[in-house]
C-alpha cells in the first residue's frame, strides 16, 4: 500500500509539472508583435511589446525555476529526504510539537534559500530591466528577515497548536482545528491591517481633497458606509499599482496604493473604488469567507482520515507515522482536489469579477473604469493574450480585453 501511495505520489507531482509547463507552452503560442484590434487606438504600441517582452522573459525565468523545483522535489522522494530529515529531528527530540517544529523550520529555512538566488535574480535584474524594481537590498534584506520572523511566531504558533490538538483530541481533531483556525483567521481579517501590514508598510489616511471628495461624495450615493480609505507606499518596492478591500464590519478599509494615486485621474480611481465597493455589495466578500471556511473545514476532514495512517508516513519512507511526515505526504496526495476546486474558485472570482465592473458602471462611470483599468494594465505589464485555456484554469481575473468587451457589452 504504502509502494502504491509513493507511485501516486509521483505520479502526481509529475502531473502537476507537465501541466504547468503546456500552461507556459499554450501562452507561447499567443506571443505576438501585432496590438489586438479591440486596443487598436487606446493601447500604446510600445508599450504593448514591452508588455510581451515582459511575458517572454518572465515565462523563460519560470522554466527554470520550475524545473529546479520539480527537480529538487523528486530528489528529496527518490532519495528519502523526508525521511532523512524525520530521522534527523529524532534525534533531538521525540515530542511531537517540537519535532513538527524543527522538521519545518529546515524544510522552509533550505527550500527558501534554494529559492533566494532566483528571487533575488528576479527583483534586481528582471524586474530592474523592465523598469518596475524600486526595491533596495536593504528593504529585500528587512523583508526576508521579517517574513521569517513572521512565519517563525505564527506559521509555528499555529502548527504547534494544531499537532497539540491532535495528539490530545484524537478523532475531535478536525472540528476543534477547525473551530480555532476558523476564529484565527477572522481575526486576522480583522487586524491584519493593523498588525501586520504595519511590518512592511507605511499606511496613512487618504488626504483631504479632489480625490477624497470624490471618493465620498460616491461612498455615499451608493450607500456604502466608508470611513477608512488609506493610501500604502507600495512604491517602496516596484512601480506596479494596486488597490484592494480589507476587513469587514466597522474594521473595513478601501487601501490604494500610492502607485495607483500617481498614476490615474481622480474618475479612474474613483472608478476602481467603485468596482471594489461592488465586491462588498454583491457579497462577494462574504461569501469568499464562507467558502473558505468550509473547504478548511473539508481538508481538515480528510486530513484528519488520512494522518493516522501508517502506510502514509511509510510512503515517504518513514518508518514511524507522525503529523509533519503526515501533512507533506497529505499535501501531494491532496493536490488535484485542490487544482480542481482551484478551477472552480478561479471560475467564480472571474464571474466576481465581471459584476464588480458592472456595478461601476452602472454607479459611476464604464469610460472612467475601462480607461483606469487600461492604465493598470501597462503599468502592471499584464499579459494581454493569454491562451484560453490557461485563463480557465488559472485566472482569478478576466483579461483586459474580456472586461472592456463586456463593458461594451453591458453599455449597448
Ligand atoms: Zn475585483
Amino acid at each position: 500500500m504504502s509502494h502504491l501511495l509513493f507511485i501516486l505520489i509521483l505520479g502526481i507531482l509529475t502531473f502537476n509539472y507537465l501541466f504547468g509547463l503546456m500552461l507556459d507552452y499554450l501562452d507561447s503560442t499567443r506571443w505576438s508583435n501585432q496590438l489586438p484590434q479591440a486596443l487598436v487606438g487606446i493601447y500604446d504600441i510600445e508599450k504593448y511589446r514591452k508588455a510581451q517582452d515582459y511575458e517572454k522573459t518572465n515565462t523563460r525565468f519560470s522554466l527554470w525555476t520550475g524545473a529546479l523545483s520539480f527537480l529538487s522535489m523528486l530528489l528529496m522522494l527518490l532519495l528519502g529526504g523526508f525521511a532523512w530529515l524525520d530521522e534527523f529531528v529524532r534525534g533531538y527530540s521525540q515530542q511531537p510539537i517540537w519535532m513538527a517544529l524543527l522538521f519545518f523550520a529546515i524544510l522552509g529555512l533550505a527550500s527558501d534559500l534554494l529559492a533566494m538566488p532566483f528571487s533575488i535574480y528576479h527583483t534586481f535584474v528582471i524586474e530592474q530591466k523592465f523598469g518596475m524594481n524600486t526595491t533596495t537590498p536593504r528593504t529585500y534584506i528587512l523583508d526576508k528577515i521579517k517574513s521569517w520572523l513572521l512565519a517563525g511566531v505564527l506559521g509555528g504558533g499555529i502548527l504547534a497548536f494544531v499537532v497539540w490538538i491532535y495528539g490530545a483530541t484524537g478523532s475531535w481533531f478536525w472540528i476543534i482545528a477547525w473551530g480555532s483556525l476558523t476564529g484565527f483567521s477572522l481575526f486576522m481579517s480583522l487586524f491584519y491591517s493593523n498588525l501586520i501590514v504595519p511590518l512592511f508598510n507605511k499606511q496613512k489616511p487618504l488626504e483631504a481633497g479632489e480625490l477624497r471628495d470624490a471618493i465620498q461624495a460616491f461612498a455615499s450615493l451608493t450607500g456604502f458606509k466608508l470611513k477608512n480609505v488609506f493610501v500604502i507606499d507600495g512604491s517602496k518596492r516596484s512601480l506596479k499599482a494596486n488597490a484592494y478591500f480589507t476587513g469587514f464590519g466597522p474594521k473595513k478599509r478601501i487601501v490604494l496604493y500610492d502607485t495607483l494615486i500617481s498614476k490615474l485621474s481622480t474618475q479612474e480611481i474613483v472608478a476602481v473604488l467603485a468596482h471594489e465597493i461592488g465586491h462588498y455589495k454583491k457579497k462577494h466578500i462574504i461569501y469568499g469567507m464562507l467558502t473558505s471556511i468550509l473547504s478548511s473545514g473539508f481538508i481538515l476532514y480528510i486530513l484528519s482520515l488520512c494522518i493516522g495512517m501508517p502506510d502514509i508516513s511509510a510512503a515517504l519512507g518513514a518508518t514511524l507515522p507522525s503529523f509533519h511526515i503526515g501533512i507533506i505526504a497529505f499535501s501531494m496526495l491532496y493536490s488535484p482536489i485542490s487544482m480542481i476546486v482551484g478551477i472552480a474558485g478561479s471560475y467564480v472570482s472571474r464571474r466576481n469579477e465581471y459584476a464588480a465592473d458592472r456595478f461601476a458602471a452602472q454607479h459611476h462611470q464604464g469610460e472612467a473604469l475601462k480607461s483606469g483599468l487600461i492604465k493598470l494594465s501597462v503599468l502592471n505589464l499584464s499579459n494581454l493574450q493569454p491562451h484560453p485555456f490557461t485563463v480557465l484554469v488559472s485566472y482569478s481575473h478576466p483579461t483586459l480585453l474580456q472586461r472592456i468587451e463586456a463593458l461594451e457589452t453591458d453599455r449597448s
